[in-house]
């Protein structure tokens, strides 16, 4: 089954560390929803009727969407794609914008799982991060949600902030696990280039990353979501079973998806495209039908590359047999050969013909696919 994803480039501020292409204002809203229901109709073949098994509304914060944006927009969906009837609909969403009228008019729409953008259930860390929302709010949308009878949650935290000691992480966990919400991402805080974080940092306004911290906190992640049940998936993403995000292992395990919507990705497992990021260009697609995106062939290297990276970060492992089959004998040799060595420093573990990183490894995770690719 191949997956939709949708972005919407809105958001109430820019959060320090954010590097996604999303404005803060909302003056282009209704004609940004024009655009992208028009791209819907204008790409409906581009899965070559594969069934559509989840659909993503990512961003941007899409919760800034009224309830009728998102059912036109879902609608136009369901009227060009041969949509399943189980699929998965996540959409994400910020604390603030999940009140208990938003959330309730949510549940009469197709959307069967949110994704809330909690970050840390401590003040200071929201402010270092300038997130738009407060403790409070991610605490009381978590419990609306559940509330509202929303069964298929995912919390989203980050880790590595300087103002997180190792106590207040241990308990955003624990705060995450007391919930009983099935499905954790956390991810890093990584400081990217041209972001207000860097530059802030950069000017001593803001205290630096340790990438020390980082790797404390990252094992008391694992040890804690390991000790309550829960299968670290992917290398951000931990899930009681039954509850791995459907859609996100679409681009794990090398599935299509079409992206939709400004900066957007697409992949149809020989070529990737990419709409422009820029919201005035995306919006002459509405008046001159024009191509919003670029276009890249895949080489075999590149589509070796792109498995190795993505595979090994998961729990299913990167298959020996599979770059067998699909790239050839001396792909699968070249693999097997360079993992030698990260076996014996106990960073991968070979079981049968499928190679993991080991939670040492984990630590490592894009050094060692990196010198894995040719
Ligand atoms: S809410 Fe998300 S997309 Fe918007 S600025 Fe913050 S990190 Fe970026």
């Amino acid at each position: 089954m191949a997956g939709i994803y949708l972005h919407i480039p809105f958001c109430k501020q820019k959060c320090h560390y954010c590097n996604f292409f999303s404005l803060a204002s909302v003056k282009h809203k209704s004609a940004f929803v024009d655009a992208i229901c028009d791209e819907i109709a204008m790409q409906d073949q581009y899965l070559e009727k594969e069934t559509v098994g989840t659909i993503y509304v990512g961003g941007g914060t899409p919760s800034m969407l009224s309830i009728s944006e998102l059912n036109r927009i879902i609608e136009k969906l369901y009227l060009h794609f041969n949509v399943s009837e189980k699929a998965e609909i996540t959409l994400e969403a910020n604390p603030d914008d999940l009140n208990a009228g938003y959330l309730k008019a949510l549940r009469e729409t197709e959307i069967n799982r949110l994704s809330i953008g909690g970050q840390s259930f401590y003040d200071d860390d929201l402010m270092y991060l300038n997130r738009a929302h407060t403790s409070d709010h991610a605490i009381t949308a978590i419990e609306q949600a559940l509330k509202t009878g929303f069964d298929n949650l995912t919390l989203d935290l980050i880790y590595g902030i300087p103002t997180l000691t190792d106590e207040k992480w241990r308990n955003n966990i624990q705060r995450f696990l007391n919930f009983g919400i099935n499905h954790l991402s956390a991810y890093a805080l990584t400081v990217e280039t041209k972001t207000a974080l860097s530059h802030l940092i950069g000017k001593g306004n803001l205290p630096p990353v340790d990438e020390l911290q980082s790797i404390r906190h990252f094992r008391i992640l694992m040890e804690m979501m390991e000790a309550n049940g829960f299968i670290h998936y992917e290398i951000s993403n931990f899930a009681k079973p039954g509850f791995y995000s459907r859609h996100n292992s679409i681009y794990w395990l090398g599935g299509h998806y079409l992206g939709l919507g400004p900066s957007a990705h697409s992949f149809n497992g020989v070529s990737r495209q990419w709409n422009v990021s820029n919201l005035s260009q995306y919006l002459m697609l509405k008046d001159d039908k024009k191509t919003v995106f670029e276009k890249e062939i895949l080489t075999v290297d590149q589509q070796y590359n792109e498995y190795v990276m993505t595979s090994l970060r998961t729990s299913w492992g990167c298959d020996l047999e599979h770059i067998h089959n699909v790239f050839g004998k001396e792909f699968a040799l070249y693999c097997e050969t360079g993992a030698k060595k990260f076996i014996r420093q106990d960073k991968l573990v070979r079981r049968e013909n499928r190679l993991f990183l080991t939670n040492i490894g984990k630590l490592f995770a894009d050094g060692i696919a990196s010198d894995l690719f040719r």
